[in-house]
């Protein structure tokens, strides 16, 4: 039996899908997989000048992409629909309607006030600069899963329907959480000082209080601020774009407020669920850090064997324009086995392999002027070239090699890294690379004589 626990992230769609939003999802999604209860994806597209359907596509793609699936929702469905709040206006009028007669609710210069319980006196404002009325009313106790005791309370009427007819957030959101059988609001923090509003709505419709737990802000990586959807990393979207792993996008956003109670922070999905509590959320804001995301996706590229890597590099590699079609899959493992642990991202790959497979790589001229003050580049190769022809193709691999720089040295009364840049450079233009056998061997014989031959040509 599943239980009955049911959490739902309400996104407004805007264009684009903010990093804390992705979090708000996350938490919401992760304490449903880890309770069995369900997790609904509800839409607040009240909005009418920015609902757009391709802003929905933004959100629906990224929660995809990062693996977290919705129980009930657009193109989902489910028993408490429309979960577009763009749909649901008749109930949101019904309840005008029941809130008027109960006498919570009144009318006033046209919209429909929601009337707090409580004694009323006029007070001067200095913000709104005249007379309003408040309402003393004992605080409310509102017992966080993150916050823990939070004490607020709510001293003024507030608006429920505008004069356009058109019901406000609070009172949607909340009714939206009655109708859903919404038993744990997980949002942002930004979201606090909304709740004694919600919580008088809950009160004065006759319905149970959800559980609240409000996380924590994402601070930019650089000052005070909360992150925009300005700062660099912000959007989900731009993860994509750079090939970064899902579940390394997944892991470090659980890592923004929360931390395993074993202290690893690189894991993967499913040790995530198990660990995860809500009331192991920090209260103080998290910091995003653009280097820590890094490398916790290098971790989790690490983790993958070589044909899982070549099956996620291979199409970003082709798009590139660096591998072809028909390069042999082998050759293509051979050489991402030895690059991928020099490359801390998918995106960095194309730049780093493209000596590899292709002719038009770039040279880098300070090794080549290195090299030259150096020694006899080009001498050291020509010394090299003949023991390597002779190297046959079925045993073209490091140990061959070795033996064959090892002997070549020690007939000239040389030490054998003497030959090292030089034939790097001749195979790849750099100075630097992979390890140096493991790179000649997967460069293959073909390639690798062809470029030593031009070299000691040129
Ligand atoms: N639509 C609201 C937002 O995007 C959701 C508020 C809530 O989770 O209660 O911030």
């Amino acid at each position: 039996m599943s239980s009955p626990i049911r959490v739902r992230f309400a996104p407004s769609p805007t264009g684009f899908f903010h990093i804390g939003s992705a979090r708000t999802a996350l938490f919401n999604w992760l304490y449903a997989r880890k309770t069995g209860g369900t997790f609904v994806l509800r839409i607040e597209d009240t909005d009418k000048e920015r609902n757009r359907p391709e802003f929905l596509q933004v959100i629906l793609n990224s929660l995809r992409w990062l693996g977290m699936d919705w129980d009930e929702g657009p193109e989902k469905g489910g028993n408490h629909g429309p979960y577009f709040q763009s749909e649901r206006g008749a109930l949101y009028q019904s309840y005008r309607q029941r809130l008027l007669d109960s006498g919570r609710a009144y009318e006033k210069d046209g919209a429909v006030w929601f009337k707090l319980l409580g004694e009323r006196h006029t007070e001067f404002d200095p913000f709104l600069n005249r007379e309003v009325e408040k309402v003393k009313s004992p605080p409310m106790i509102i017992n966080d899963l993150v916050r823990g005791r939070v004490e607020r309370a709510e001293e003024r009427d507030f608006v429920i329907f505008r004069s356009d007819g058109e019901p406000v957030f609070h009172l949607v959101n909340v009714i939206d959480d009655i109708e859903m059988g919404i038993t744990h609001v997980i949002r942002g923090e930004d979201h606090l000082s909304n709740t004694p509003k919600h919580v008088e709505l809950f009160k004065a419709l006759g319905a149970p209080l959800p559980v609240y737990a409000h996380i924590p802000l994402i601070l930019k990586s650089d000052g005070p601020g909360k992150m925009s959807k300005r700062d660099k990393g912000a959007l989900v979207e731009e993860y994509q774009g750079r090939h970064f792993l899902p579940s390394a996008v997944v892991n470090y956003l659980c890592l923004l407020g929360w931390t395993p109670k074993d202290g690893r922070e690189v894991l993967p999905i499913n040790e995530i669920i198990d660990q995860f509590e809500l009331t192991d959320v920090h209260q103080g804001n998290a910091r995003f850090d653009e280097r820590k995301m890094m490398h916790v996706n290098a971790e989790h590229l690490k983790q993958k064997t070589i044909s899982d890597y070549a099956w996620l590099a291979r199409p970003i590699l082709t798009a590139a324009g660096v591998v072809a079609e028909d390069e042999p899959e082998d050759r293509v493992q051979k050489v991402l086995t030895v690059c991928r642990d020099k490359v801390s991202s998918l995106d960095d790959l194309a730049g780093f392999t493209r000596f590899c497979f292709r002719e038009d790589y770039a040279i880098d001229e300070k090794t080549r002027e290195g090299l030259a003050k150096k020694g006899d580049p080009k001498a050291r190769v020509a010394e090299i070239l003949p023991d390597l022809q002779a190297i046959p193709e079925n045993n073209w691999n490091t140990d061959a090699l070795n033996a064959a720089f090892e002997a070549r040295a020690a007939a000239l009364g040389k030490k054998k890294t003497e030959f090292f840049q030089p034939v790097r450079f001749a195979v790849s233009g750099q100075g630097s690379g992979p390890d140096f056998f493991p790179l000649i061997a997967a460069l293959g014989r073909e390639c690798v004589l062809r470029r030593l031959e031009k070299f000691v040509a040129g």
